[in-house]
């Protein structure tokens, strides 16, 4: 790998290929990240092998919340830029053109349901990234080979995956842009910014929920009975989402001081006993927050905020999984949203 003692990065990059046929769950796991959820299917039965599980395997991206981060990179897509070893990729774009199949009338049905399901991965991936760029966190990277001849863009079909591997090295975000969404990962050596110390946290918070503002610009928002919230908590969330809406991978906005917007919102309603505790309250948008209130698909909307919150709360899966029961009940389905504060 080394020539006259400096790095090739052709060789290394070459040196990366994966030769092995690993499997996914467990490159996670040497990761740091917990695995211990694949052992249980989204109806709370356990699976045989946890390494088949659906809900997983498939995944590009993993970990987030207070797990450390790994992401799915393909080999070919590796490029040496600078003598260093690079990746960049829009996923917030592709996402985009993945919903586009998915609304497509002309297009096939099956190719139409895969976008749809890509899509929502392409976010995952985006909002990982995007996590980590903002709270300067290295990440760990699974390098895939694919079959030979297989399609560039189709390639992220799992099925067309032959090889992988967990690099040794961290990678690190050296941009992302909130404006289109490109990004830059960069393999080993970590940004200027993190090296000059230049992400020591502010005095003032850098993420707000709507309760931060001056009440008269909320006060509106609650009917009725207003119910005690722990600022402590809030921030938690806010400091979790890391500017990032936990529904839809869209940024906040920034408000002109510099802090990053996003709303604080009780999955599990306060008024229906929902506990004020860090797994039951997710940091989202406005619109996704009106309509996880108002949508005529809030129950869905639950459902999935609380899948999203039990991947990342491990230790508290056991008492999601007894709200997720309450919730197929569709008891939750039925609380008069008006009644309950935002
Ligand atoms: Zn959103
Ligand atoms: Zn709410």
């Amino acid at each position: 790998m080394k020539e006259r003692g400096v790095d090739v990065p052709e060789s290394v990059r070459e040196s990366l290929r994966p030769r092995r046929n690993e499997k996914i769950m467990d490159l996670v796991a040497e990761a740091g990240i917990d695995v211990t959820p694949w052992g249980v299917r989204k109806d709370g039965s356990v699976i045989d092998n946890p390494r088949t599980n659906q809900t997983y395997c498939y995944e590009w991206a993993f970990g987030g919340g207070d797990q450390p981060t790994a992401l799915c990179i393909w080999h070919g897509s590796l490029v040496i830029s600078q003598g260093l070893i690079l990746y960049d990729r829009n996923m917030r774009q592709y996402a985009l053109e993945l919903d586009r199949v998915a609304i497509d009338r002309s297009a096939r049905s099956d190719a139409r349901s895969r976008a749809r399901i890509q899509a929502k991965r392409a976010r995952n991936f985006d909002s990982l990234l995007q996590r980590a760029y903002r709270k300067s966190e290295p990440v760990r990277v699974v390098i895939l080979e694919g079959k030979p001849h297989s399609e560039p863009d189709l390639r992220w079909d799992t099925s067309k995956v032959s090889y992988r591997t967990l690099d040794s090295e961290v990678w690190y975000v050296h941009s992302y842009s909130d404006d289109d969404g490109s990004c830059r990962l960069v393999r080993k050596n970590p940004p200027d910014r993190i090296l000059n110390g230049e992400n020591i946290p502010p005095t003032q918070p850098v993420f707000v929920d709507q309760f931060s503002l001056p009440t008269s610009v909320t006060k509106h928002e609650s009917t009725g009975f207003i119910f005690e919230r722990s600022s402590e908590v809030r921030r938690a969330v806010l400091e979790r989402a890391a500017g990032v809406c936990e529904c839809c991978s869209a940024p906040g906005f920034k408000m002109d001081n510099g802090r990053i917007f996003l709303e604080t919102h009780h999955v599990i309603p306060l008024s229906k006993n929902g506990p004020d505790e860090e797994w039951n309250v997710v940091a989202i948008c406005p619109n996704d927050h009106r309509r996880a209130h108002f949508g005529e698909d809030r129950a869905a909307l639950r459902g999935q905020l609380l899948a999203y919150l039990w991947t990342i709360h491990p230790n508290a899966q056991g008492v999601i999984r007894t709200l997720l029961e309450t919730d197929s009940n569709e008891l939750l389905a039925k609380v008069p949203e008006r009644a309950a504060a935002i």
